[in-house]
C-alpha cells in the first residue's frame, strides 16, 4: 500500500449528465452512445498519470436498485468510458461501482436494496479502489463534483478535489460550510489536476 492514486467520480466529473430535450429530465448515461467526456478530463487525467498517480473510478449507480435500468447497462456504460479514455492514452486501472440504494424503487432488484457500506458519501468505494491499486490514502486523492464525493474521500483518508462548475450553484463547495470544503477546486478536471500537482506529485 505505497502507491499514489486518484479516485474519480463518474457523472458530472468525467462525463456529462444526460438531458432529455423534451421532458427536461436530467439523468445519467445508461448507454455507451450517451457517454460524453467533459472538457479538461483527458488532459487532466494525462498529467495526473504522468506524475505517477494510478487512476480509478468510484461511482454510485443506484438505477438497478430503483428499477430504472439494468446492471448490464451500468457495466457497459462504464466499460465504454474506460475504452474511450484508453483510446486517448489514459489508463483507468479499476472501476468501483455501488448499485445499491437504501429504498429502491418499483421493479428494482431487491438484492440491491438496503443500506450498504459503499454508497458515497460512505467511504467504501474509495477504500476498495485504493486497495485494488495498492495505494496509500495519505498519498491519494478523490476528485468529484458533489459534496458527497468530498465526504467519502475524507472518510477514506484521502485529500479531495472538487470540479466546481459555477453554473451548478446548488453544488457550491461553500454551501456545506468549511467542514465539507475540498482541499482544491476548479471549474474543470484539468484545473483540479493542476492544483493537485502544484501541491506535490504522486511519486
Ligand atoms: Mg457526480
Ligand atoms: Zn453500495
Amino acid at each position: 500500500m505505497s502507491g499514489a492514486a486518484v479516485v474519480l467520480d463518474r457523472d458530472g466529473t468525467l462525463i456529462d449528465v444526460v438531458r432529455d430535450e423534451e421532458t427536461g429530465f436530467v439523468g445519467v448515461a445508461w448507454h455507451p452512445s450517451q457517454v460524453r467526456i467533459l472538457d479538461g478530463v483527458v488532459d487532466g487525467l494525462r498529467i495526473l498519470s504522468q506524475a505517477g498517480y494510478s487512476l480509478a473510478i468510484a461511482t454510485n449507480q443506484p438505477a438497478p436498485a430503483k428499477g430504472q435500468f439494468s446492471r448490464d447497462a451500468v457495466l457497459r456504460t462504464n466499460a465504454a468510458l474506460v475504452e474511450m479514455l484508453a483510446r486517448e492514452g489514459v489508463v483507468v486501472a479499476h472501476v468501483a461501482v455501488c448499485m445499491h440504494h437504501p429504498k429502491g424503487g418499483p421493479g428494482g432488484d431487491a438484492s440491491l436494496v438496503g443500506e450498504c457500506p459503499c454508497r458515497k458519501p460512505k467511504p467504501g468505494l474509495v477504500v476498495d479502489a485504493l486497495a485494488a491499486l495498492g495505494a496509500a490514502p495519505e498519498r491519494s486523492w478523490m476528485i468529484g463534483d458533489s459534496p458527497g464525493d468530498v465526504t467519502a474521500g475524507r472518510a477514506a483518508g484521502v485529500r479531495t478535489g472538487l470540479v466546481f462548475d459555477t453554473k451548478r450553484c446548488e453544488l457550491c463547495p461553500l454551501r456545506g460550510g468549511p467542514r465539507e470544503a475540498p482541499d482544491v477546486h476548479a471549474p474543470t478536471l484539468l484545473g483540479v489536476a493542476e492544483r493537485i500537482l502544484a501541491l506535490g506529485a504522486g511519486t
